[in-house]
């Protein structure tokens, strides 16, 4: 058996905004079934990066071809015979013969040939192979692209001085996530040392995480060192009436196997659900609120799990508004929990209408983006999640 080469992401961002095989309208002129590679969102001048150890076998300038200005890199894996092209460049940084490295800066990111605004498209070929209606070689990258890696979490927290957008990249052209509220308290991941020295400076970039998991970069010059809260003395209370607590979600919020924000998510809480607290109402009432804290819960729809004690409260919030709706672009895999290796726990088709059970303006955000997850309800009823990458807000 072989070894299949691994692609390092070519650009910071990790959207990708076309996938291979879609809008066989287009690609028609090139009679091909479909778009023939992946698609990258690169603003104009953003860093390209070789996906793999290889060769600079050739440079093509823009000269009318469909690619434009572009790189083309060969990569021997096990006796197989991969290539790479990236296209729609705007500079070209290596030299035709040269060996470059995963992850080697090769060239930065434009419009040239044919293009409808600055992005990266990549083209990966395996010499001997054949998708039927595809030129020879060409195959799929997205099977071979590595899953992103998330930098654990440090113990440096910091939170923004405004109100402030999480973004999916490290630049101000990256897609917004979110708005952050001032004053909350974001996890640095990664090395903390390395963040406390961008804090407050201009042009530098911060990848933090929120409690409830969702993570990205922030402008560093935009927040501050997160204080301690000094503890704050208790009044002894009444006792209070015994039988199950129930609480609300402040915002949409992630339901987790454990008491953790370590281990995995299976559901989204709204506002407006009602919580039934597992745990001992008097336990429960005295953790309310406090960070670090944890709080067993049941669903309505009978799941549990558990909440961040700190994004709970005992009023019931406004509902969400009316909840996104997304369509698979080919049949898809329902799965347990938000990750490629959880159980499979059901398959809708093609453009089956699937409501995402999450606050409507953050699963937007997360339509098509790699590595995210909506937990969504099928026609059906069934609850499940989705992969992200492989929906779309309109049918197709
Ligand atoms: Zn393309």
């Amino acid at each position: 058996m072989s070894a299949k080469i691994k692609l390092h992401w070519p650009v910071d961002d990790r959207t990708i905004t076309q996938y291979f095989g879609e809008n066989p309208q287009l690609y028609a002129q090139y009679h091909q079934p479909g778009h023939e590679g992946l698609d990258f969102r690169a603003p104009l001048g953003a860093n390209i990066y070789a996906c793999a150890d290889g060769e600079v076998f050739a440079i093509r300038p823009n000269d009318g071809n469909a690619y434009g200005l572009h790189v083309r890199l060969r990569h021997f894996v096990d006796g197989l015979e991969y290539r790479t092209i990236y296209a729609h460049l705007s500079k070209v940084l290596v030299s035709v013969g040269q060996q470059v490295k995963a992850g080697e800066l090769i060239a930065l990111a434009g419009n040239t040939g044919h293009s409808f605004g600055p992005h990266l498209h990549l083209t990966l070929k395996l010499v001997g192979a054949q998708t039927p209606g595809y030129p020879p070689g060409v195959i799929d990258p997205l099977p071979y692209l590595e899953e992103p890696q998330l930098p654990p979490p440090s113990d440096l927290l910091v939170h923004p001085t405004v109100r402030l957008r999480l973004r999916s990249g490290p630049t101000t052209a990256s897609t917004h996530l979110l708005w952050l509220d001032p004053g909350e308290p974001l996890t640095i991941l990664g090395d903390a040392e390395a963040a406390r020295a961008k804090i407050g400076q201009m042009g530098e970039w911060l990848q933090v995480q929120r409690a409830d998991g969702m993570h990205g970069y922030v402008a560093a010059w935009y927040v501050q060192l997160h204080p301690e809260v000094p503890e704050q003395p208790e009044e002894p209370e009444e006792p209070e009436p015994s039988g199950p607590l129930t609480v609300y979600a402040t915002e949409a919020l992630n339901v987790r196997r454990g008491p953790s924000t370590g281990t995995s998510r299976i559901a989204i809480a709204l506002p407006d659900e009602p919580l039934e607290v597992l745990d001992d109402r008097e336990t429960a009432l005295e953790v309310l609120g406090d960070r670090g804290k944890w709080l067993r819960v049941r669903l309505p729809y009978g799941l549990r799990g558990y909440v961040a004690a700190w994004y709970v409260t005992t009023e019931p919030g406004q509902p969400v508004g009316p909840l996104l709706t997304v369509y698979p672009t080919q049949d898809m895999n329902m799965r347990e929990r938000p990750t490629v290796r959880a159980k499979r726990i059901g398959r809708p088709a093609h453009n089956t209408p699937l409501t995402v059970h999450d606050d409507p303006t953050r699963a937007r955000g997360l339509v098509g983006r790699y590595d995210e997850w909506l937990y969504v309800q099928t026609p059906e009823g069934q609850w499940g999640w989705v992969a992200a990458w492989y929906v779309s807000t309109t049918p197709t």
